[in-house]
């Protein structure tokens, strides 16, 4: 067998199993764990550096690309205001799924003697305005250096808009981003060429650390998570498919499996931005619109991270006892749709939102101690719906604007 035909997908989905085989083994021998910790888990930090280090110039030029690409301002109104409906609607409606779930499950939730909580310290707690204000960057160099990706997003599309008002003098700096762009992407494709070591040397530490946790009392937390990431992209995606896209959702399930394996194993939307990318445009999202609609997305559309937001602030109630009112969960689902958009795409952003949803209904916020130490199960599991609803998101949009473009012909024609 010629192994050089097979697909990445494939060698990634080797990388997957040898990373869990490998935890598993280490868990079981006396000082895997070190091992693990010590030897493997600085490869998987050394790969997903070189992911972080390539983002910022991939959302930069890939967003800045895609709005000169769609040529006209009319088109990036349309497409902008399709996707921020598409991504509110769909977190709203996780958490939604999330309250009801784990209202029903509530009784399956361990109480708080059987817990072992971590130490949680907050953060000052962050006012919507001060969120709203720092989006908008002072400083072009400083979003950059920090990785800011709001303030980079900020920065892409005033410049893509720029550009396309420039018109023909803006033509050299539209090939400047074009050409940068298509390097970024050709510097991403080397890193992701180790995408199967790196994604074996992420797994191996997380499962030889948390193997004997995943069995413990926060069994039922995490399994009602990962039935409502389960139920969330089956339901709410296989719909769009099928109503709005108009393609079978086996396909798009299908095709995204590379994608998703990377999310799971990095527990980082912004790291699988790439895989997203590729997926998104084999199931024929077109590539302007990608590039615009899914770097966005890895930064504010979270339904994973909406979902596990309402199970925690339900299971955080249930352990103090405090029986939420309507009221309040209706305050979740709109704390917990804006604080996922408020959430970084990367490793354990999600928990520390976690914090802004506790606040807003009065629960304790030392509550999130009771789920720190499984942070990771949970993330990998909603990091794979969140990138999942961009790739979503991306096909649902192109395919409207095809069907609107060949409904505007056949007027004309
Ligand atoms: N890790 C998640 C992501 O990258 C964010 C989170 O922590 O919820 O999408």
């Amino acid at each position: 067998m010629n192994t050089k035909k097979l697909p990445l997908a494939f060698w990634i989905f080797v990388g997957l199993v040898v990373g869990i085989v490998a935890g598993l083994a280490l868990m079981a021998i006396p000082g895997g764990v070190d091992f693990a910790k010590t030897y493997v888990k600085p490869f998987g930090t050394i790969f997903l550096n070189l992911i972080k280090f390539i983002v910022v110039p991939i959302v930069l030029f890939s967003i800045t690309a895609g709005i000169i690409s769609m040529g006209d301002i009319k088109k990036l109104g349309s497409v902008g205001v399709k996707t921020i409906v598409y991504y509110m609607c769909t977190t709203a409606g996780a958490v939604i799924i999330a309250l009801v779930l784990a209202n029903l499950c509530k009784g399956f939730f361990p109480p708080l003697d059987k817990l072992s909580s971590g130490e949680y310290t907050a953060g000052d707690p962050v006012s919507f305005m001060d969120t709203l204000v720092n989006i908008f960057p002072a400083n072009i160099i400083e979003p950059m250096r920090s990785a800011s990706m709001l303030q980079v997003i900020v920065i892409a599309i005033l410049f893509g808009v720029g550009i396309l008002i420039a018109g023909e003098k803006g033509l050299v700096c539209a090939q400047v981003v074009d050409s940068f762009n298509e390097v970024s992407m050709k510097v991403m494709d080397l890193i992701i060429r180790l995408s199967p070591v790196g994604v074996a040397c992420l797994l191996a530490p997380v499962v030889a650390e948390n193997g004997p946790k995943i069995l413990g009392a926060l069994a039922a937390v995490l399994l009602v998570a990962y039935i409502g990431y389960v139920i969330h992209a089956l339901a709410v995606y296989s719909f769009s498919m099928a109503a709005l896209a108009r393609i079978s959702p086996v396909t798009f399930f299908r095709e995204m499996v590379p994608a998703m394996m990377m999310a799971f194993s990095s527990a980082s939307s912004v790291g699988t931005l790439p895989f997203t990318l590729e997926c998104a445009e084999k199931l024929g999202a077109r590539k302007e619109i990608a590039s615009f609609v899914i770097p966005l997305g890895a930064t504010i559309n979270m339904d994973g991270t909406a979902i596990y937001q309402g199970v925690c602030a339900v299971f955080i109630a249930s352990c103090f006892n405090i029986d939420l009112t309507l009221g309040q969960m209706v305050t979740i689902v709109l704390t917990a749709t804006l604080a996922s958009i408020g959430t970084a795409g990367v490793p354990g952003a999600g928990m520390v939102m976690l914090a802004m949803v506790l606040e807003s209904v009065g629960l304790p916020v030392e509550g999130i101690g009771l789920v720190m130490g499984v942070d990771r199960i949970f993330d990998m599991g909603r990091t794979t719906v969140n990138i999942t609803g961009d790739a979503a998101c991306a096909v649902v949009i192109s395919k409207m604007e095809e069907r609107k473009e060949q409904r505007t012909r056949g007027v004309l024609g």
